[in-house]
């Protein structure tokens, strides 16, 4: 009888899974594997907060395979190896995975599909599961992918998106193929103690109220800090529990300006994931260099502690960092001003934010981490990358009132908006009152840092 393995990697769902479908179209039976690659943990992709957030995908998958009659197998290892163990010890024909994008994973693609080769076997790599339009399917004339985002989405919002793939009713797993058990959320030590649930009943769970309760109001919300009013699927989508294709099907469906929005920027998902797929040295090097000569974690390391554990002396920069320790997660505008704080501000090497971010961050994510690191350090496809976001204007804005910074800077607590966004300025015996560092660093000897650093003055 023949058997098909599907192996999964950032896909971690059973509903609209095209490799998973053409495997349980292919063959009687299935394997379904999830192999814990020790090249990703070891090389400090392990963190903590994402290997909880795996765990409980794991966990739901099986269930769901179950619940169909399968159950999924786990490996531990070289992916190439445990893949070659389970086809040899079910006989599988054949091997359905989804593609990506880094280099790593363009490697993993390489040698697996010589690996199968070698046995006589066949690997089948399927496009738009973990995009919605795939990496290379767009291309401006004369130029292997799209450097600029606004020509990039007038194109993909044109693009044809296939329809989503039903879940499988069945899935059939042969006997004898050895599994190691699953991982478990409560072993993992040292995850931040807001950290949200995974698995794909989460993700879909977490999509219908959304799409129900936030998605109309989201062009107007989505800069609102206090408010976090945005989707927060970022973790589902990273870890493959949400289908793209079919989140922005159910969006438009919706319709509207909200909808709209927040369609934008899964495109800018699939923008970052083309320019890695073109540029996968983009992922440490500089997209567009400027020349810069940063400050390193050595000789900026004070600064950088101050921003890491948000004692900055700028209450919105800090209260945002101290959002990331606790979730695990940092809302987008919060994102774009500690990364701008860190980079133009204090000059320090995007690089140091980004492992940061990627030690922390639940939804941490090479294409999306680095490259919106590197738009905001002005390496990458921002086309002003001289531009440098005050933080105090920036939290006056987003945050008027400073409900944002009170919630995570409680030794602000008693200070109102604008207050709150600057306690440098409170006279002197009031400012005694609280206990806050005062700033790191003044801005406009930031800025002028920066624009002589970029021969901007
Ligand atoms: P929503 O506003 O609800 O957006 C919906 C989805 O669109 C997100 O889940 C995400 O998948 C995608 N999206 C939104 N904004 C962007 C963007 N600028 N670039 C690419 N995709 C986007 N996002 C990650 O998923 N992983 C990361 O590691 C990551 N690191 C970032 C680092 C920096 C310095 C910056 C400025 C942004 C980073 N982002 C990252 C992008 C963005 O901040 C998050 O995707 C977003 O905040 C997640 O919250 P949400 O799901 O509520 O987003």
């Amino acid at each position: 009888m023949s058997v098909s393995v599907v192996l999964f990697t950032c896909d971690l769902r059973l509903h609209d899974h095209p490799p998973l479908r053409a495997a349980v179209d292919s063959a009687p039976e299935v394997v379904p594997v999830f192999v814990l690659d020790r090249a990703v943990t070891d090389a400090g992709f392990g963190a903590p907060n994402r290997m909880a957030f795996l765990a409980d995908c794991l966990a739901d998958l099986d269930a769901g395979l179950r619940e169909r009659g399968g159950r999924l197998v786990v490996r531990v290892g070289d992916v190439v190896e445990q893949v070659r163990e389970v086809v040899d010890a079910a006989d599988a024909d054949e091997v359905h995975m989804a593609g990506d994008v880094s280099a790593y994973a363009i490697r993993r693609e390489r040698r697996l599909r010589a690996a199968l080769e070698a046995a006589g076997r066949r690997l089948f790599v399927h496009d738009t599961v973990t995009t919605a339009v795939a990496p290379g399917a767009l291309t401006p004339a004369g130029a292997d992918h799209f450097s600029v985002f606004t020509p990039y989405f007038r194109h993909w919002s044109q693009e044809f998106l296939r329809n989503p793939v039903p879940a499988p009713r069945a899935v059939r797993v042969p006997e004898g193929v050895a599994s190691a058990p699953l991982p478990a959320r409560q072993d993992v030590a040292g995850t931040s103690p807001g950290l949200a649930a995974g698995g794909e009943t989460e993700g879909r769970r977490r999509t219908a109220a959304w799409l129900r309760g936030g998605l109309a109001a989201y062009e107007d919300r989505h800069d609102d800090l206090p408010g976090d009013a945005t989707s927060r699927l970022s973790p589902h989508l990273h870890f493959g529990t949400l289908s793209p294709v079919e989140l922005v099907h159910r969006a438009r469906r919706h319709g509207g300006a909200g909808a709209e929005a927040f369609v934008r920027q899964l495109a800018w998902r699939d923008f970052h994931r083309q320019v890695l797929a073109a540029r996968p040295a983009a992922s440490s090097a500089d997209y567009r260099t400027r020349h810069d000569s940063w400050r390193t974690a050595e000789s900026a390391a004070q600064d950088i502690a101050a921003w890491k554990e948000g004692r900055t002396g700028y209450p919105v920069v800090d209260a945002a960092m101290r959002q990331l320790v606790h979730e695990g997660w940092m809302h987008n505008r919060g994102r774009l001003l500690t990364a701008s704080f860190l980079t133009k501000t204090l000059y320090v090497d995007w690089r140091v934010g980004a492992r940061h971010f990627l030690d922390l961050l639940v939804d941490g994510d090479v294409a999306n981490n680095q490259l919106n690191w590197q738009w905001t350090a002005g390496t990458g496809t921002d086309t002003r990358p001289n531009r440098v976001l005050n933080p105090v204007r920036q939290a006056l804005r987003y945050d008027p009132d400073g409900s944002y910074v009170r919630r995570w800077v409680p030794e602000l607590r008693g200070l109102d908006g604008p207050a709150v966004h600057q306690p440098w300025k409170l006279p002197g015996l009031e400012r005694a009152r609280y206990d806050y560092p005062d700033p790191i660093v003044e801005l406009p000897d930031g800025l002028a840092r920066f624009r002589h650093a970029r021969g901007q003055d």
